[in-house]
């Protein structure tokens, strides 16, 4: 067999986990520039930037949510698919105990994580054959933060904004920009969107995510997709949705068009969008050894250019100095806009933990308590008290805990609220009810938040599996906004509308 392969996979697995290619550096460097400084959009882009830059030194996950492994594979004729496909499995579990990939696979009936990233369609492993003797392996790691924006359009339709999509180039310009639209902050904007016209549901989904295996700086081979791209690219600022749907000028760093046909009678626009996590590699292999030949999208020979060339967050003397456990009169005096940053204690939850706690007792006092919406990489360490070191810890996306935050706020007196994206109308109502606030952390900055956590102080209702567990985290200056704040006011609400005017104006 190919001595040489699993071990190629795995660097693979892990470089992609924690290094960006050059080409979406690029444009995040740019989108850094373009936000002028002082801004919200800016300070996030700041700490985007020194997460990308941490990522590298210190080999670390980008973000906590190290997605669904996606591999495109093209073999000789003659390869043997079965055994790669297990080596390629192998990598994934070995890359997984490492902590290069948080434990991501859940049983869709049970709930259990199996714990290293194998089960029933993870990873996802595509094999074509090629006339070529070599191997190529493309690998993208896609979150579910995004993951969830992604959004599919039985056109003609009637879109909010926008008006009849129909089938046509504008039509498809239309339920794209609606996808944008409709993704704000969610996502961890500024995104990447790949997009597939026609096709059917499945294969529309399909040939959407595969255009997020080019370089954002390619040109489309189609010049009608190419003037399409741009013409999206050119608009799409204008929005003003930003870094995080905070406001600003950058909402999208790249769109990637393909086209299938389709039937008649269907015509489907499907939107893959990508958050500015946007991890995709790819290798080239000795067919013979398999061994690293080539590094796609990126040159070794070139070094890294940091992001960052200065200190990165910089501090401005505003922010306002959180210590939990907090009380109703802390919270009430912050406002929308507010730059905090937290110690003391903070406690994760996510999914499964605000489900129990609307059932069950909390296993910990959450009076004034910071509760963190946050599945983190947690590996063991024998040398810390605890016996376990958080290695990347970023939100994520809070609109899931809707349906259960107004009332754990409730219930169990939470005072703040963090995560990513922002939440709803009964989230809202709650805060001003019983003194609470929603901050927005930056999404994906992982490595960056992992730094503000001092010490994992104990964990409760560790059968959820590692992400899913309730942490109890001791922290030091974590910086976040108010978006949401206990006198009815949201950010999340105000730029939707404000962007969606932008949209009607934008029209096509
Ligand atoms: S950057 Fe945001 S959307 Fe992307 S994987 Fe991380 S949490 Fe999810």
């Amino acid at each position: 067999m190919l001595p040489s392969f699993f071990e190629s996979v795995l660097q693979l697995i892990v470089r992609t986990s924690t290094d960006l290619p050059p080409d979406v550096r690029a444009a995040m460097k740019h989108a850094l520039v373009s936000e002028p400084e002082g801004t919200r959009a800016s300070q996030a882009l700041t700490i985007i930037a020194q997460n990308i830059d941490l990522a590298v030194d210190t080999e670390g996950a980008i973000c906590q949510d190290t997605g669904m492994p996606t591999f495109e594979i093209k073999v000789p004729v003659g390869a043997n698919q079965i055994w790669m496909r297990q080596q390629i499995r192998e990598a994934v579990a070995e890359a997984t105990r490492r902590g290069k990939l948080r434990p991501n696979s859940v049983d869709s009936i049970t709930g259990a994580n199996s714990g290293n990233n194998l089960g029933p369609g993870t990873p996802i492993i595509h094999f074509d054959q090629w006339d070529k003797d070599q191997i190529e392996i493309k690998l993208i790691l896609k979150g579910g933060g995004c993951e969830n924006t992604n959004a599919q359009y039985a056109v003609p339709v009637e879109l909010p904004h926008l008006g009849r999509a129909d089938r046509t180039l504008e039509g498809v310009k239309k339920c794209i920009l609606h996808a944008i639209w409709q993704a704000q902050g969610k996502g961890c904007a500024p995104g990447a969107v790949g997009v597939c016209i026609g096709g059917d549901r499945t294969s529309g989904y399909l040939h959407a995510k595969e255009q997020l295996f080019r370089s954002l700086d390619d040109v489309n081979p189609d010049p009608r997709l190419a003037e399409l791209e741009a013409s999206i690219m050119g608009k799409v600022n204008d929005l003003e949705i930003g870094p995080m749907g905070f406001g600003g000028k950058v909402t999208l760093i790249g769109c990637k068009i393909g086209a299938l046909n389709r039937l008649p009678a269907s015509f489907f626009v499907s939107v893959a969008y990508d958050c500015w996590a946007f991890r995709r590699l790819g290798i080239t292999l000795d067919a013979t050894t398999g061994a690293i030949t080539n590094w796609l999208y990126r040159d070794p020979s070139n070094p890294i250019i940091p992001m960052l060339d200065q200190a990165g967050f910089a501090r401005t003397g505003r922010e306002v100095a959180l210590k939990a456990p907090l009380n109703p009169a802390d919270v009430r005096a912050l406002k929308v806009g507010d730059v905090v940053l937290v110690s003391g204690r903070m406690f994760t939850g996510r999914d499964a933990v605000h489900s129990y706690l609307m059932k069950h007792d909390a296993p910990v006092d959450l009076q004034g308590s910071v509760l963190y919406h946050c599945g983190p990489v947690v590996v063991k360490d024998e040398t810390v008290p605890s016996g376990w070191r958080v290695t990347a810890a970023g939100p994520t996306t809070s609109i899931r805990e809707e349906p259960y935050q107004g009332e754990i706020i409730k219930k169990y007196g939470v005072r703040v609220v963090i995560g990513k994206g922002g939440m709803g109308a009964k989230t809202l109502a709650a805060l001003k009810e019983h003194g609470a606030v929603y901050l927005n952390a930056i999404g994906g900055a992982a490595q960056f938040y992992a730094r503000s956590i001092k010490r994992v102080d104990g964990v409760s209702l560790l059968d959820f599996g590692t992400p899913e567990a309730l942490w109890h985290l001791d922290v030091e200056n974590f910086p976040a906004i108010v978006t949401m704040d206990a006198h009815g006011n949201s950010l999340h609400k105000d730029i939707e509308q404000e962007s969606g005017k932008h949209l009607e104006a934008i029209g096509v």
